[in-house]
């Protein structure tokens, strides 16, 4: 067995944020685990931009050379925004080159507690021990998949998250279920991959983020105006934006209104560049769907409007639900000390849970620190709680110990 202080599970954006972050304390052993970036290049489909603004969209870094400037300059890729996904994918490889060279791209397949910490195992049989153990491995274990589509093989009904290229439904009909920005996005990147689709949702009205009318206000706005209702971690809507982007805030609020926060600021929405390129896809709004058979090799849907809709396939941008219980690698024991609520961890400073020394970070950390943590903006304070509950002090770019 391998020792170590550290052990970081997961290599996105906040997996190797926090990685960067601790590597500058001296003397500690911190290792990562798992394929950088995997999700964004394994789970997202070619074609997609990001969501998130420029300055919400930098993996959080110390010295402030790992911007998307920074990848910019040292690479010669030129790109604005909406950030394209694969440049993002990019400059997350880059980042990892710099900040965190020798991650190990093996698999976790279990984490336990042990006597003097925790026994990590990974997917070769290698077991390593740490002191302490961080889980930043994301959110791909929770996809949504509403039941009534259970019974349906792949080739019928998949989840968003499944699909690369869209490419092979050329010439399909598919239904794509779910009015957010997966759903939406998929929708049109089919439509434009030569596919016959339609959005089923059972929202009233597609939310579109910063939609026209408000993005004109936002002009007359001013700069100043908005930099004081807008946070530069653009999560949340005018002046709600300034409260999420502060978790230490957040999370002394009364449990409802943080509830209430959290569901405001993640309700589905489409980003803006989306309306153009969904107005030839046709939407059912207030519709859900009833029932699911298939007829021959294709899936038949009732519609609670009562439409009937004969398809080749379902496309299900449903998102993702938060249960730890889903990452397979934590051992039954370990999990069942964890204290949850509704499948978060409850989560108290340094992003700890009710086991000593072990942290869960990413989107499972929003019970408690708020829906900033479901996005890449969030690393920042991830890190710096981290950081903080490992040392003592604050992250400090210019004395490292
Ligand atoms: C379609 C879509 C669009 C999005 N757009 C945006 C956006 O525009 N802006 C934004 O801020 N957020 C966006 N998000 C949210 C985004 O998922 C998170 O912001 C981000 O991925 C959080 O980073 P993370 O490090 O927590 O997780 P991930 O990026 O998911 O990284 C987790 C890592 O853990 C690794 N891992 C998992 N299990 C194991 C294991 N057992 N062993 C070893 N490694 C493991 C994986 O390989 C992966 O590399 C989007 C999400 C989706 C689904």
């Amino acid at each position: 067995m391998i020792n170590c202080d550290v052990i970081i599970v997961g290599a996105g954006p906040y997996g190797l944020s926090v990685a960067h972050h601790l590597r500058t304390v001296k003397g500690l052993d911190v290792r990562v685990f798992g394929e950088p970036m995997s999700f964004w290049e394994q789970n997202m489909p070619v074609g997609m931009f990001l969501r998130s603004n420029w300055t919400a969209t930098q993996i959080a870094d110390l010295e402030g050379r790992l911007t998307l400037e920074a990848f910019q300059k040292a690479t010669g890729r030129r790109f604005s925004l909406p950030v394209p996904l694969d440049d993002f994918v990019q400059y997350g490889l880059w980042y990892q080159r710099q900040a965190v060279p020798d991650v190990d791209r093996r698999s976790v397949v279990r984490v336990e507690a042990d006597s003097s910490g925790f026994l990590v195992h990974l997917a070769d049989g290698q077991v390593w021990g740490a002191q302490r153990v961080v889980i930043a491995a994301g959110i791909a274990s929770f996809a949504r998949r509403p039941p009534e589509f259970d019974h349906l093989p792949p080739e019928l009904a998949t989840h968003s998250s499944v699909h690369r290229d869209f490419s092979r439904f050329a010439g399909k009909k598919v239904l794509v279920v779910g009015g957010g920005q997966s759903a939406l996005e998929s929708g049109a990147l089919l439509h434009e991959a030569g596919a016959d689709v339609e959005v089923v949702t059972r929202a009233s009205k597609i939310n579109w983020l910063q939609g026209f009318l408000s993005k004109a206000l936002h002009h007359r706005m001013g700069k100043f105006v908005r930099s004081l209702l807008y946070a530069p971690t653009d999560v949340g809507p005018a002046g709600i934006s300034q409260l999420l982007a502060r978790p230490d805030l957040v999370r002394r609020l009364p449990r409802t209104l943080q509830d209430k926060l959290r569901r405001r600021a993640t309700r589905p929405a489409g980003a803006r560049w989306l309306v153009t390129r969904l107005k030839d896809v046709p939407m059912c709004l207030r519709c859900t769907v009833d029932s699911v058979s298939v007829v021959g090799e294709q899936v038949q849907i009732q519609l609670s409007n009562g439409a009937l809709r004969l398809v080749d396939h379902v496309l299900l941008g449903t998102g993702y639900k938060i249960d730890v219980s889903k990452y397979s690698f934590l051992a039954p024991g370990l999990l069942g000390a964890i204290r949850r609520s509704n499948g978060f961890p409850i989560l108290k400073e340094g992003l700890e849970t009710s086991v000593p020394r072990l942290h869960i970070l990413g989107a499972p950390a929003a019970w408690s620190f708020g829906p900033l943590m479901q996005f890449v903006s969030g690393s920042r304070y991830a890190s710096g709680a981290l950081f903080r509950s490992v040392t003592g002090r604050d992250p400090d770019p210019l004395q490292t110990t």
